[in-house]
């Protein structure tokens, strides 16, 4: 039964810019370890349910958060990132002139002395945190000497210095090649069998049926429902993303 164990959890999220109502009503569960894929059109509010759980936006009042066993109404981005919750943006949020060893553990190994940088530690941490991804880079080449792909796994090891329980990854795969989006799928697998909860976002439902244990699918800004993967289609998701449903007796939650 602690398989079913909460890490994350957010009730009650309604959201709204100007007249767009963003989000109403949604609640969103993720597991210790679990890969969570989120599903939905374009503009049925994935990012933006991303961007309240972790602390960018404030959603209304009534909203509960629960997080390791602590309640919180809201969450600033750095409550979230110091607690173990981290997000790859789809920019990534990297620094091309910086090395790779920068880009991932400047930050952690800045500290308090901000005007003496460790840079063997820095290395070493880089060094570690990819190699727990499974992945070789030359940590001191800088950034742009890497494609968009690395740069991705680059923005991954940055997550996983600063402590990770649940990474989200908004479309991380969006403009990546079949053999890159393989490898990043490896990636979120070995991450996930370390204990790391992922949430995926992905419009490839083939991807998303390939590495999820479950799907959240949102309509317009409201909860579908939650899905486990296993017994899912492609055909069976899309139905569930655009409200048209072929089987009629099947109702949406
Ligand atoms: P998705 O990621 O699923 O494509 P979004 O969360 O980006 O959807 O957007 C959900 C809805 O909220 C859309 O109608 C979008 O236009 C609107 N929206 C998102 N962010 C903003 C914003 N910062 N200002 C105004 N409207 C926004
Ligand atoms: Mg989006």
């Amino acid at each position: 039964a602690d398989v079913q164990r909460s890490l994350l959890s957010m009730k009650n999220i309604n959201m709204t810019f100007g007249g767009v109502r963003a989000l109403r009503d949604v609640s969103f569960e993720v597991r210790p370890g679990e890969v969570h894929c989120l599903a939905g059109e374009n503009g049925s509010g994935k990012s933006t349910l991303i961007k309240v759980i972790t602390g960018v936006y404030r959603p209304q009042a009534g909203a509960a958060i629960e997080y390791d066993g602590q309640k919180y109404t809201h969450m600033s981005p750095v409550t979230a990132q110091a607690s173990g919750i981290q997000v790859i943006w789809q920019d990534l949020a990297l620094f091309p002139e910086m090395s790779v060893a920068e880009n991932i553990a400047f930050q952690t190994v800045l500290g308090h002395r901000p005007r003496r940088v460790n840079h063997t530690a820095m290395r070493e941490t880089a060094e570690r945190v990819l190699a727990r991804l499974g992945v070789m880079l030359d940590v001191d080449l800088p950034l742009r000497e890497y494609a968009v792909a690395q740069r991705q796994i680059v923005a991954i090891a940055r997550a996983l210095v600063g402590e990770a329980k649940v990474v989200f990854m908004d479309e991380p795969t969006a403009s990546l090649t079949q053999s890159e989006t393989d490898h990043l799928l490896e990636i979120v697998r070995n991450l996930s069998a370390s204990g790391v909860a992922v949430v995926f976002v992905s419009h490839r439902l083939a991807e998303v049926l390939e590495i999820s244990d479950r799907i959240t699918v949102l309509r317009d800004g409201r909860l579908v429902g939650v899905y486990p993967a296993e017994g899912m289609t492609q055909s069976r998701i899309t139905e569930l993303m655009t409200g048209k449903f072929f089987d009629h007796a099947v109702r949406a939650q």
